[in-house]
């Protein structure tokens, strides 16, 4: 287990951390805009979680999704700091219930304990002043909400960005949704994207553009091959190239092949 970052970006602060640090997606950002966490991080980190919650109190726990990175420390959070959590009533009823996980997620984050939830009021305020609003965005997963703080042009993004070029897709996630939702993010006017994986990300809304435009682009292309008559695995090859460790690693559950299979089922 390991601290592998501390962030700063004008009020906020955040902790990079994590058990494995081989992408960009197998560590995770906690971050505190003064009273406010955005996203409870990893179970399995919650003993660094705890000495950086104890640097400042917390009044307010906001979670993007209920995947485990993201909520796993929600409970102990919950119980240490007071506070229950606020996320969608999708997420809420997820983490009421718990939720199972494949070995490889039990081993980079560790399973989220159960934890009760409250959702998201219409007015929510990080500091008592500044507006925070929660703005729904499935593909990744149904229940994912992104943070937008108009009046810093900021957006907590959840796992909407990670990258602008999406190599790896995972069996449940809908690339359908996942367009649709990021067309309403462009809606949306911000600068800053708050990445929970990649970190903070200056050009948010540009990254978030090339990102769209990147997955339009490969869904035409693997379309084209496809009706060409080249099968899945050729043209995973030749726009993704080989699969990476994580393929093999997650089973293929998180792999190159579910993006392009994803592209022909659109
Ligand atoms: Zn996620």
């Amino acid at each position: 287990m390991a601290v592998l970052e501390r962030i700063k970006h004008h009020d906020l602060e955040g902790l990079r951390t994590g058990h494995f640090n081989l992408m960009v997606n197998t560590s995770f950002v906690l971050y505190r805009l003064g009273d406010t966490l955005i996203d409870a991080g990893p179970r399995n980190q919650w003993r660094h979680i705890r000495r950086f919650i104890d640097e400042r109190a917390v009044r307010q726990l906001l979670l993007t999704h209920f995947h485990e990175d993201h909520s796993g420390s929600a409970a102990q959070i919950a119980q240490y700091a007071r506070v229950t959590p606020r996320a969608s009533e999708e997420t809420g009823r997820i983490l009421r219930h718990g939720f199972p996980i494949q070995l490889y997620r039990r081993l980079m984050w560790r399973a989220a304990d159960k934890v009760i939830t409250r959702p998201f009021q219409p007015d929510m305020l990080i500091n008592g002043h500044d507006p925070v609003i929660p703005i729904a965005t499935p593909g990744h997963t149904p229940d994912l909400n992104c943070f937008l703080l108009p009046q810093r042009g900021w957006l907590f993004s959840g796992d909407m960005y990670i990258s602008s070029r999406l190599k790896l897709l995972a069996r449940e996630e809908s690339l359908t949704d996942l367009i649709s939702s990021l067309e309403t993010l462009l809606s949306h006017d911000f600068d800053t994207l708050l990445c929970p994986h990649r970190g903070v990300v200056s050009d948010g809304k540009q990254a978030l553009r090339r990102k769209h435009q990147n997955l339009l682009e490969l869904v035409g292309q693997v379309q084209h091959m496809h009706q060409s008559g080249l099968p899945v695995p050729q043209i995973t090859q030749a726009l993704l190239g080989p699969e990476p460790m994580m393929s093999f690693i997650t089973g293929f559950h998180f792999s190159k092949r579910h993006l392009i299979n994803a592209c022909l089922q659109m």
